[in-house]
Formats: C-alpha cells, sequence, structure tokens
C-alpha cells in the first residue's frame, strides 16, 4: 500500500471515531488556515484550508507537480465541490483521478487538523448536476454540431457562432482544452505582422519547405501549401482575442510565442472567453459523442452519452475535433505493432481516437496512420530533449531495471524509442551526474521527472530498486570509455551528488488520421466527400506524414478549424 493511502485511512478512521460523540450544525471545524498534504500523481500536493465560521471557506495549492495545465481544471473543479458540498466526498474529476485523490487526501489532511472535538462528519446528499443534466438529455436539433473542444473545436464552435449558425459544442471530459491545452512550445506561423514589426524573416515558401522537409514529402502539399498561407490570418486573429505574441528570436523564426506565460493555457483561456459571448454556442461538457448517425448516406447528427444516459443531438452539419488517439495504446499497436505498450504520459485522457472510430464506421478514409510522434525520454507530462543524453561532452546513461546499459544513448530518438520499449516495463532510468544536473536540460529532467539523488552510485541504485553493485559496475564501466554499443561521445559520471530520473517512451502526436481537402470536408474511402462531414486539427490526417514540425499543430487547428466552422455554418 502507498504511503499516502496508509495516511488516508488514518484520517478517515480518526473522523469515524469523532463522529461518535456529536454536537450538530455549529461547524464543524475551528476558523483558521490548516496545511494538508496529500499524494499525487507526481508528488505532493500542498494546500492550504482556510476554515471562517466553522466552514470550509477556500482551499489554496501552496505545492504540488502534477501536470501543469491539464491539472488545473482538476484543482479547480475540486476544490469548488468541496467547497460547494463541505466534505471531501466528492466525486473525482474525470480524466484526473490520482490527482484528485491526491487533492480529497491533502484537504482531508488539513480538515482533520481543524476538526472541533465532538464533531460529526456527515455524508451530504449530492444534487449536483442533476437539472442541467436532465435538460441536456433531450434530443436536441442544432445548425452544427462540433465534437471535441480542444483548439480545434473551440475554434470551429466560434467561426460557425459567428456566421450566426446555432451551436452545440461537446466534450466529453469535465473541462474543455484538450491536449492544445498542455501546448507548451507556441504556433508555428509565416509573413505575419510580428514577423515585419520584429524585421525577422520567415517566409510562407520557407514555411511550406520546412514542414514538406520535415514529414519527408509524405504530406498533402495542397493542404501545406493553405496552412502556411492562411497563418498570418491565424496569428491576427489570436492577436484580436488579446493574446500577446512575439517572434521567438533570429534563429527560430517560425516561432510564435507568448509574450510570457505558457502558450497552450492561455491559448484556450483566449478560445473560452471567445466562445462564451456566442448566445447561440453551448458547450457541453462530460457529454460524449458515441457515434455519428448517417441518414441516406448523410451525416446528421450522434448519438451522445452523458450520465443521464444517452440522447441524440441532429445537425445541418457536424465537425469533428476529437484530436487523436496518444492515449490508446491498443489503438496505437494496431496501426504501428512496433509501439506495442507505449506509454501515454504527454496527453491529456480524452485523446483516445473516438473520432477516427466514428469517422470509419461512417467510410471516412483514414490516411498516415502508421505515423506517430513518439518521445523515447518522457516524464510527468512533458519529455527532455535527448541532448541530455551527450549535452556538451558531458554525459549520461540509460539503464534498464537490471541496472544495466541496452543501447548506445546517442541514437535518434525513434530509435531510442524502439530500444526502450525492449527493456523490462517498457521504462529506463537515465543516471548522470552533478555537472549534468546543472545544464538546462539536467534542472530540468530531475525537477519535471522527480528525480532522486545520492551522493554515491551504490546508495541512487538502492533508493530507485536496482541493485547495487550491477549499477555500480555499469558506471565504472562507461567512466572507462568501455562501449559494446558503439557510442561515440562518451562523457563521465563521476563528480557527486548524482542523479536517476525514471523515463518511458511516450506517444506525443498523432500525425495520421481522416482524410480531408481544402474544404474541411472528410473524404470518404470512395474518394468522395462524405455529406455532412467536417474535421480539423489533431484527427485529421495529411499534414504531418513521419515528421511533425512543431507548432504547426495549433496552426491546423485554427486554420482548418476556420475553413470547418465556415463551411458548415453556410
Ligand atoms: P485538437 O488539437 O485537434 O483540438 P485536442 O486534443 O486539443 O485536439 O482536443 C480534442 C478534444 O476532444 C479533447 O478535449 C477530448 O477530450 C475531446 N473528445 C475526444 N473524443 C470525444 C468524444 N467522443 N466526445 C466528445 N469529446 C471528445
Amino acid at each position: 500500500m502507498k504511503k499516502g493511502l496508509l495516511v488516508l485511512l488514518a484520517i478517515a478512521v480518526m473522523m469515524m471515531a469523532l463522529a461518535g460523540c456529536a454536537k450538530k450544525d455549529e461547524g464543524l471545524y475551528n476558523d483558521g488556515t490548516y496545511v494538508g498534504e496529500g499524494e499525487g500523481k507526481y508528488g505532493v500536493i500542498k494546500v492550504e484550508v482556510t476554515i471562517q465560521g466553522g466552514k470550509i471557506k477556500e482551499i489554496k495549492t501552496l505545492e504540488h507537480s502534477e501536470t501543469p495545465g491539464l491539472s488545473d481544471p482538476v484543482f479547480e473543479k475540486l476544490y469548488k465541490s468541496i467547497v460547494d458540498k463541505q466534505t471531501t466526498e466528492v466525486d473525482a474529476v474525470s480524466g484526473g483521478t490520482i490527482t484528485s485523490d491526491g487533492i480529497k487526501q491533502a484537504v482531508a489532511d488539513a480538515l482533520s487538523k481543524a476538526l472541533k472535538a465532538g464533531a460529526v462528519v456527515t455524508k451530504p446528499a449530492d444534487t449536483t448536476g442533476t437539472t442541467e443534466a436532465a435538460v441536456q438529455n433531450q434530443d436536441v436539433e442544432v445548425d452544427v454540431l462540433v465534437i471535441g473542444a480542444g483548439g480545434a473545436g473551440l475554434t470551429s464552435a466560434i467561426t460557425a457562432a459567428e456566421n450566426g449558425a446555432k451551436v452545440i459544442l461537446l466534450e466529453k471530459l469535465p473541462f474543455v482544452g484538450g491536449n492544445t491545452q498542455i501546448s507548451a512550445t507556441g504556433i508555428t506561423a509565416s509573413d505575419t505582422i510580428l514577423h515585419k514589426n520584429q524585421g525577422i524573416s520567415f517566409t510562407v515558401e520557407d514555411h511550406i519547405k520546412r514542414t514538406m522537409e520535415t514529414g519527408k514529402d509524405v504530406p498533402n502539399l495542397e493542404l501545406v501549401t493553405l496552412l502556411a498561407q492562411s497563418s498570418s490570418d491565424a496569428v491576427d486573429w489570436l492577436i484580436s482575442l488579446g493574446l500577446e505574441y512575439k517572434v521567438k528570436n533570429e534563429e527560430e523564426p517560425f516561432w510564435i510565442i507568448p509574450v510570457e506565460g505558457h502558450y497552450g493555457a492561455q491559448l484556450v483561456a483566449a478560445m473560452k472567453a471567445e466562445a462564451a459571448k456566442y448566445d447561440n454556442l453551448e458547450i457541453r461538457t462530460e457529454n460524449k459523442a458515441l457515434e455519428l448517425i448517417l441518414e441516406n448516406s448523410v451525416v446528421v447528427g450522434a448519438v451522445v452519452e452523458n450520465s443521464n444516459g444517452t440522447y441524440n443531438i441532429k445537425a445541418k452539419n457536424v465537425i469533428l475535433a476529437t484530436g487523436g488517439l496518444n492515449n490508446n495504446p491498443e489503438m496505437i499497436a494496431e496501426y504501428n505493432a512496433k509501439y506495442a505498450g507505449i506509454h501515454t504520459g504527454m496527453t491529456t485522457p480524452g485523446a483516445t481516437g473516438d473520432g477516427i472510430v466514428m469517422a470509419k464506421a461512417v467510410g471516412a478514409n483514414l490516411i498516415d496512420m502508421e505515423h506517430f510522434q513518439v518521445r523515447p525520454l518522457s516524464l510527468n507530462g512533458e519529455w527532455f530533449r535527448e541532448t541530455i543524453l551527450s549535452t556538451e561532452g558531458k554525459g549520461g546513461i540509460l539503464v534498464n531495471l537490471d541496472g544495466e546499459r541496452f543501447t548506445n544513448e546517442t541514437l535518434s530518438p525513434k530509435e531510442l524509442v524502439t530500444e526502450i520499449l525492449g527493456q523490462r516495463d517498457r521504462v529506463a532510468y537515465f543516471i548522470f551526474d552533478q555537472e549534468m544536473a546543472e545544464t538546462a536540460d539536467g534542472k530540468k529532467a530531475f525537477t519535471k521527472g522527480s528525480g532522486v539523488s545520492a551522493d554515491t552510485i551504490e546508495e541512487l541504485a538502492t533508493l530507485i530498486g536496482l541493485d547495487a553493485a550491477t549499477l555500480a559496475k555499469t558506471v565504472e564501466a562507461y567512466n572507462q570509455g568501455v562501449d559494446a554499443f558503439s557510442r561515440k561521445t562518451m562523457g563521465k559520471i563521476t563528480v557527486g551528488p548524482f542523479y536517476a530520473v525514471k523515463t518511458m517512451p511516450s506517444n506525443h502526436y498523432t500525425m495520421g488520421g481522416v482524410e480531408i481537402n481544402k474544404d474541411a470536408q472528410v473524404i470518404g474511402t470512395n474518394g468522395a466527400p462524405v455529406p455532412g462531414l467536417y474535421a480539423a486539427g489533431e484527427v485529421v490526417g495529411g499534414l504531418y506524414g513521419p515528421g511533425r514540425v512543431a507548432g504547426n499543430n495549433t496552426l491546423d487547428d485554427i486554420v482548418f478549424g476556420k475553413i470547418a466552422g465556415r463551411n458548415a455554418s453556410k
């Protein structure tokens, strides 16, 4: 049993013991602020609970290592329901169960310190959501139904609403944002107003060339050209939403990044605020599209499921914006057996390929499905650069659970993926020393990766459960330049303290998906558009092939989201 669970149990037992000697209605808690700790997915969650008038008034996060951006709505939603219901006995936020448990545990810990002697802890009746869900369970008809509320879905829905259409935007999770929300870097765009203002050149032609080269000429040139040509308008639109951007620098002129702050979180917040301006646009979270409704070979809506059951939404046109299948390892393996057993640490929970399945069932053609962008060295929702294995002549090694090296760590990311997937539990430990720990990559890996450190290699091995003698032997051999894997740049692991970070290959982006044309219509296996069906975003294939230009993805959400929204609302 995890240590955290034991603490939780102890708190529960204590609360139950107190429940016997009851005095009702005076407020359960002593006023003040109380700090509590719980165990989240990636480490300690520390909260501060304010009690006023004997009641839970406010909860603040003091510390956590959960996935940036993605975990924010989990904290927000859970705090709200704990304060509303005055209990930690609330439902976990779906898609964030482990984080939810950690938060509840931390709040319960704080509350146990605030609890008045003799207070009764009772469980209130659950009344949340029922009215809303009942209304949402009626069959309904709209002009445009958008499925999936990430960047592409939000853009499509806003555009259709702007055109006067009555729109419902469905999101199966309790929060909007999808993988767009965790998109950290920025948007790729060319010939924008920002390039002009900063006197930095990255032309539409450069953009097309970069995209086609990275994708080894597999991407659809017509779509890529449209993408690049529309990128300046896309950036103008984002600026009009109040986002403040700049071109990164001369060296990386393709990146448009926020002046400050987290790119994806800001983007989604701005889109959410824009969507809220339209009375004719309704966002329904915790409503999942199960299948598309086909009448006389035309897509006319979807069957939707929520906590009350299923109902139908009929629409003149449907836009699929369900994202990729990064969180569906079985489906990934189905399309590329090489990635069987892949980890899913770098994605939000909603990316399970639903759109692909739904589209296929109505005759959509799927393209580039074998291509995935997989990062070999991923940690908590992030990844660290492979350069950490050989930065500036310093070096680290990868060892398996037997404490042994198994590969040339300087292989290409793609090759490293295969190597690590071949190891027990498909994980590796990255072992490095203080010199590496002081580099930017090293610092990030240690902090984001919940790394451990120790003064000796033997102690380090014990901390991570590896055989101490074997790891010491492995490190010593490496330091002496012994290498069975033809590694050219061998560094040293000699300056203590020593560090270990667990790492695993994780899928990062789904390159393939449904085929679309330049009007964002979904193309059928018969080569003709599937009437009534449009698609945008990561659910679409054809823009990347085997290699993705980072930052083109949120660009394609916007460019094809706008095209889909416009055409579906005509
Ligand atoms: P994109 O960048 O293409 O917008 P995202 O991953 O950002 O992709 O967003 C896709 C969204 O679609 C996610 O929030 C995901 O939870 C949602 N989604 C996926 N499948 C369904 C479904 N069957 N019904 C409703 N929403 C869905």
